[in-house]
């Protein structure tokens, strides 16, 4: 059984990145430039915001935060939203989901110059994605099918089964398996809460790819004896065992559904370090495009 160790891969990844950065550095090229926008005071957002801070001076990006006030109106958001279009500084951007209930999520994707939306969440480059001109890819899948190709898991020809029908994780994941692409070829099935038979579809999976937000959910019964597990969930649940008090978990019961397959990834240390590292490469693209 082979572990698919993603912090490892993910900081490959990032080398690479810094290492682009400084060779434009030493030509006396600008270097990339992401801004994140928050709404409000929410510690977990704070915590990834300032993570996308730590990974953007560890790569040697420059990096902006636009803290707002949790009574900011939509009106003033979408004037941030106008500022950070036009400034020809800023390459690319992202707004921390959920906003506030006053502010219209819809208005304010739909504000983003999809040349500098580098979550991917504008219907442009979704449209794009499903077409296969993508210019970006939102971070997890993307984060997901890099941590495939560089583990040389392939895909070509095999069953992948998507458990997750969300936007920005299931979705993608499954039209990117599927894409006529050396990294898709899939024949993919997608599962959620209203599929029946549940256990037997998973497995029957080649490759399983589980983002549902239930933590350990995926017990070894619905693995195939051979299959890969992918990983995508991440959990704080309460241990008393531990000193934090606390474990992180995935979606999937590893303890259990490790022994049985061929390949699998960790939580944490899978998929969770990927997610932030092509958040990087999908600002690098958006560097080059504007050059
Ligand atoms: P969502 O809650 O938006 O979507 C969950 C999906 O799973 C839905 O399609 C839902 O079905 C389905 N589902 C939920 N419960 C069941 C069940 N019992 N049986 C079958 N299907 C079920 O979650 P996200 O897609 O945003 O995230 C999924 C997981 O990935 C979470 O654990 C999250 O923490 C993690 N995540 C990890 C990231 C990373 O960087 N590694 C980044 C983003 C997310 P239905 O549509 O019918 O409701």
């Amino acid at each position: 059984m082979k572990i698919i160790d993603g912090k490892k891969i993910a900081q490959e990844v990032k080398s690479e990145i810094s290492k682009k950065v400084q060779e434009w550095m030493k030509e006396g090229k600008s270097v990339p430039h992401l801004a994140a926008v928050i709404v409000g005071d929410d510690g977990a957002a704070k915590t990834y915001i300032d993570s996308i801070k730590r990974s953007c001076e560890a790569v040697g990006f420059n990096s902006s935060i636009y803290q707002l006030s949790a009574n900011t109106t939509e009106k003033e958001l979408l004037e941030t939203i106008n500022f950070l279009n036009t400034d020809d500084d800023i390459d690319g951007y992202i707004i921390q989901l959920p906003l506030p209930k006053h502010i219209n999520t819809e208005h304010v994707v739909a504000a983003v110059d999809p040349r500098k939306d580098v979550d991917c969440f504008h219907p442009v480059n979704n449209g794009k994605l499903l077409l296969g001109e993508a210019e970006f890819l939102p971070a997890t899948p993307y984060g997901t099918i890099e941590l495939m190709r560089r583990s040389g898991i392939q895909t070509e020809g095999k069953h992948c089964v998507v458990l997750g029908r969300s936007n920005i994780v299931g979705k993608p994941l499954a039209m990117l398996l599927a894409q006529k692409a050396p990294t898709g070829n899939a024949t993919v099935t997608i599962c959620h809460s209203r599929t029946p038979n549940l256990k037997e579809v998973c497995a029957t999976a080649d490759i399983l790819l589980v983002a549902i937000g239930q933590p350990e959910m995926i017990t070894a019964d619905y693995v195939k004896p051979g299959a890969t597990v992918i990983d995508i969930g991440i959990h704080r649940i309460p241990d008393s065992t531990t000193e934090k008090g606390y474990r992180i978990c995935g979606d999937v019961k590893y303890d259990e559904v490790a022994p049985k397959c061929e390949a699998i990834t960790p939580v944490p240390g899978g998929v969770g370090p990927m997610t932030m590292t092509c958040l990087m490469l999908n600002t690098i693209h958006a560097h080059e495009m504007r050059k």
